[in-house]
């Protein structure tokens, strides 16, 4: 039995918990071959598109064996992720050459993306999906020397990248974009943004990216004025999220404006505006008002704004909501 993640509110979140990572064996080849040859290794398949390979009659990862994985993909060097309960994780990533369709038929898996498959699997395999495609990402998007152009090498089990220049052999790291996002409230209201585009009725918290020379307080603090034109005053952490979609982290705030004045500068958004808690029950109710899905930290910034404010249950007007 593996252990599982204890409830962890944000989705993709709280791996570390059940996963060993055990960064310092990255480097053993001597360990990770046994590793990927033992019985008890897992092969976590992605596609060229960071597409999970899952069972086709539940809601499960199809993973494969090591017997699996030489009979089908025998030239594919798997990347370690780490150990979870009495399993050794490995990614496989296919590249866009591959026939990843065939590959589905001969699993009898289906293919499925990260925001599908995040509100399907379990805590503990989504958190995974999203690790491996993260890490998948950054490989594909990682193969020529950002210094000098040359061809690029992955080393210890897929977590670097080598430059194969002699003269150069600079190290490359996966990488991770922070961002913040942030509810931001005044007197009992708040600020929620719409972008062109979206489905109609759906408001959601501000976010945006931080920039160098940034603190992340620093970043909420722009984006909020760019986006939307309000100052804010107080500004204080919630909680984060892995979203590597393709390659973030997403850095939750809780933060208090000096004034409901708005005046949109950069365009980003269509529209910002105050909501009162019960203006959002309302809007649920009668289909005008549509939450973000429960994947986001943005949906758990508001879920915890409306229960504390107002002690209103968003799943549970969500869940008496009409149909779209
Ligand atoms: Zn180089």
């Amino acid at each position: 039995m593996s252990p599982v993640i204890p409830a962890c509110p944000n989705r993709f979140a709280g791996l570390s918990r059940a996963l060993d990572r055990s960064s310092e064996r990255r480097g053993d080849a001597a360990w990770i071959a046994a590793r990927a040859h033992g019985a008890q290794a897992g092969y976590l398949l992605l596609d060229a598109n960071g597409e999970a390979f899952l069972e086709r009659d539940r809601a499960a990862l199809r993973v494969l064996d090591d017997a699996e994985r030489e009979r089908l993909l025998p030239s594919l060097v798997p990347s370690f992720l780490g150990m979870l309960g009495d399993r050794t994780w490995f990614l496989l990533a296919l590249d866009a050459a591959s026939d990843a369709e065939a590959l589905a038929a001969a699993l009898h898996a289906r293919r499925m993306g990260l925001r599908a498959a995040g509100l399907l699997l379990d805590a503990e395999q989504a958190a995974l999906f999203a690790y491996a495609k993260g890490l998948a990402h950054w490989q594909r998007e990682t193969r020529f020397c950002p210094y000098c152009g040359g061809p690029l090498l992955l080393v210890a089990a897929g977590h670097r990248a080598e430059c194969t220049n002699a003269d150069c052999a600079r190290l490359q790291f996966p990488r991770v974009d922070a961002a913040v996002i942030m509810l931001v409230e005044h007197e009992g209201a708040c600020l929620l943004g719409r972008q062109t585009g979206w489905p109609p009725g759906r408001w959601s918290t501000l976010a945006g990216f931080v920039e160098p020379g940034e603190a992340l307080e620093d970043a909420v603090r722009r984006e909020v004025a760019e986006e939307s034109g309000v100052i804010v005053d107080a500004v204080h952490y919630h909680s984060s999220q892995p979203w590597p979609l393709p390659a973030s982290l997403m850095v939750g705030f809780m933060a208090t404006a000096a004034s409901r004045a708005i005046a949109m500068r950069d365009l980003e958004l269509e529209a910002a505006r105050w909501f009162t808690p019960q203006e959002i029950a309302d809007g649920i109710a009668d289909g005008s008002f549509v939450p973000s899905t429960a994947l986001s930290i943005s949906h758990r910034l508001l879920a915890d704004w409306l229960q504390q404010r107002a002690g209103l249950d968003l799943a549970a007007l969500m869940a008496a909501a009409p149909a779209p």
